[in-house]
């Protein structure tokens, strides 16, 4: 049998009557602030909230969380799913990691995120994001999916929202990941194939506040445990495939009150000023590398800025930031921040945009 989990015989198993026990799978970021790990434990009543269900805990020698020593690291639920694998009342449960002296551990970057919007100043603002997380689909060898092995497909121009044997690759796990966003709870918002072929794009929002970062981490989630299902990889690396094909990003759109209402441009083009005199910050916080992952997808090519200085412009896909056509004629909307990495991590990059824009911190 090969590794695929497509096997009739589990549905067998998956429809037994579970009883009153309820199935609920923790999930988190692990050490490396990009990947995320799972496990499952059982409890008894179904819960409506994070804080129905108990803290946990997890060997975090094991995800470079903690040392072997002293390695019980906790999961604090925060955030509630419905499982569209297991069904019924059983829960996807995003956690928060939190070390043995009960402060956050380094990848857990929700909790400053949580401080910033909590604040009273971003809180009367109401932020507004928009992620639209691109990804690459990779076969089981970590080649990208239906690209001729030893060869390459023909140049880039058919694929974007394509339709069309040999134009799309893999459309079965966008498919199963769309309904299981939906399923779940997840505000997935849309999907397109994009301009690499294999590569795709589907869009989070908008959500308020810390939800953009709870809900775009479950959607990733549920994308790689799709994909297992189909015996496919995913990976959000920012430039899969090095020469002359896009990178992955993960354009963020962003908006408050003031900007969404009559006359909002004005605030659209002071947030840009401020985003703008805090470039560098930026970078740092869109990448979980500090921006050595953005370096080889913001070369000033296919549709990117260069990463070394700010840009902004009506329409344009290739400044920093961009204003859509339409939010310009209505004079109000959203701005697009286009520099954050597919591999990004949306707390830092919404508690940055709210740093700057909204507590206008400065260096
Ligand atoms: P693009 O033209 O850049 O491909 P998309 O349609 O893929 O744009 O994505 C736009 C995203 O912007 C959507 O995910 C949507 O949720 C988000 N969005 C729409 N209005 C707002 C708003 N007022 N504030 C923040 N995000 C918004
Ligand atoms: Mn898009
Ligand atoms: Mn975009």
């Amino acid at each position: 049998m090969d590794e695929k989990s497509n096997n009739p015989i589990l549905a067998k198993y998956m429809s037994l009557d579970q009883g009153d026990s309820i199935q609920a799978m923790y999930i988190w970021v692990d050490g490396t602030g990009e990947h995320l790990r799972c496990k499952t434990r059982t409890v008894s009543e179904e819960p409506t909230k994070p804080e129905d269900l108990p803290i946990w805990n997890f060997d975090g020698s094991s995800t470079n969380q903690a040392e072997g020593s002293n390695s019980d690291v906790y999961l604090h639920p925060v955030a509630l799913f419905r499982d569209p694998f297991r069904r019924g009342k059983n829960k996807l449960v995003l956690c928060e990691t939190y070390r043995f002296d009960h402060k956050p551990t380094t990848t857990n970057t929700r909790k400053s995120c949580v401080d910033a919007m909590s604040l009273d100043l971003v809180k009367e603002a109401a932020p507004w994001f928009g992620i639209e997380q691109e990804y690459t689909l990779l076969d089981m060898d970590g080649h990208p999916l239906g690209w001729p092995k030893g060869g390459f497909p023909g140049p880039q121009g058919p694929y974007y929202c394509a339709v069309g044997t040999g134009k799309v690759f893999g459309r079965d796990v966008v498919e199963a990941h769309y309904r299981a966003c939906l399923y779940a709870g997840v505000k997935i918002a849309g999907t397109n194939a994009e301009v690499m072929p294999a590569q795709w794009e589907y869009q989070v929002g908008p959500c308020e506040g810390i939800q953009m970062g709870d809900h775009l981490w479950m959607s990733r989630f549920l994308l790689h445990r799709v994909a297992e299902d189909f015996g496919t990889t995913v990976t959000f690396d920012p430039k899969p495939v090095p020469g002359d094909w896009n990178g992955a990003g993960a354009h963020t759109n962003y908006s408050t009150e003031p900007m969404r209402k009559e006359g909002g441009m004005k605030y659209i083009y002071e947030a840009i000023e401020r985003l703008s005199s805090r470039h560098d910050y930026h970078i740092r916080m869109y990448d979980p590398n500090e921006g050595e992952d953005n370096k080889r997808l913001l070369t000033g090519l296919h549709e990117t800025s260069s990463i070394e200085n700010f840009s902004h412009g009506v329409a344009n896909r290739g400044a920093s930031v961009r204003i859509p056509r339409h939010c310009a004629e209505d004079g109000k909307g959203y701005l697009e921040d286009r520099r954050p990495s597919s591999n990004c991590d949306p707390y830092q990059v919404t508690e940055a945009i709210v740093r700057t824009t909204i507590l206008l911190e400065k260096v």
